[in-house]
């Protein structure tokens, strides 16, 4: 079974402008521990994909599956990383990091020790007491990181998660958070309407068309050696 497979997913809309078809006939799959990006423009039905993955809203047509279940409601196995890194700049590293369990009441003690070895772990140690304006660009994604793995999800979804960088940083930060996500081994979904960042971080690409989404093609990336 793949971790996520979307079976012809039609979206439509309904609101009082009338009905907008966002995504037609949309089929794929993704092995677990795959990192797959989405690309395409703005428009093109992104934003509505990840709803639909993390049970906010229903397909109109089709079936959205995660591990062969139909997704029916927010589940607590997928985690996201957003447009900003959405630090609380009033907590440390250790505070943020431990933020989900803190907010879903989960067992703060583990919640703590998992999140002192995400965060040695993603080369935050020394920093775990600072608060996130001490910390470069590339820092904070990484404690943003250690936030949304600290609640153990199976499932990654990254929103366009550089596109607050400067275009200089956002590269290489794109690769360094790539590779940390494929070395915890998740399965992961990005969205992006930047290709250089698609193809740094993914081992395959879905590309979308626009209005209404479609998927238009689907290209393989091969990396020279893992972890090279
Ligand atoms: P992005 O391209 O960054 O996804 P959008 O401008 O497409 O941003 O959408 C921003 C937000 O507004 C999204 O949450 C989307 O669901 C919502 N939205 C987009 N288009 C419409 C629309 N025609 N009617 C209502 N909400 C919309
Ligand atoms: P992207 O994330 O790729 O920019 P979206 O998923 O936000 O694309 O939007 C896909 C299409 O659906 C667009 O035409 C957008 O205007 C429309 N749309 C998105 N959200 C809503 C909404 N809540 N109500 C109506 N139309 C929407």
């Amino acid at each position: 079974t793949p971790k996520i497979e979307f079976r012809h997913v039609g979206l439509h809309y309904f609101g009082p402008q009338g009905e907008t078809e966002a995504l037609r006939d949309i089929g794929f799959a993704v092995e677990e521990g795959e990192f797959v990006s989405i690309v395409g423009q703005s428009g093109c039905g992104k934003s509505t994909l990840l709803s639909l993955l993390c049970g906010l809203i229903r397909p109109t047509s089709g079936e959205v599956l995660i591990d062969g279940e139909p997704v029916t409601a927010p589940s607590p196995s997928v985690g996201f990383m957003l447009q900003q890194d959405s630090l609380f700049e009033w907590r440390t590293i250790l505070e943020n990091a431990v933020l989900g369990p803190e907010i879903r009441g989960g067992d703060m003690r583990a919640a703590r020790a998992r999140a002192e070895t995400l965060l040695r772990r993603y080369g935050l140690e020394e920093f775990k007491h600072h608060r996130p304006d001490q910390l470069s660009g590339g820092m904070r994604q990484r404690a943003a990181l250690a936030r949304t793995m600290c609640l153990e999800p199976d499932i990654l979804l990254l929103d366009e998660p550089f596109s607050a960088l400067d275009f200089q940083t956002r590269l290489s930060i794109a690769d360094e958070i790539g590779n940390i996500i494929r070395r915890e081994g998740k399965t992961a979904i990005l969205v992006t309407h930047d290709i250089p960042e698609a193809i740094a971080m993914a081992d395959r690409v879905i590309v979308l068309s626009r209005r209404p989404g479609r998927v238009k093609a689907v290209h393989s990336i091969s990396f020279p050696s893992a972890g090279g």
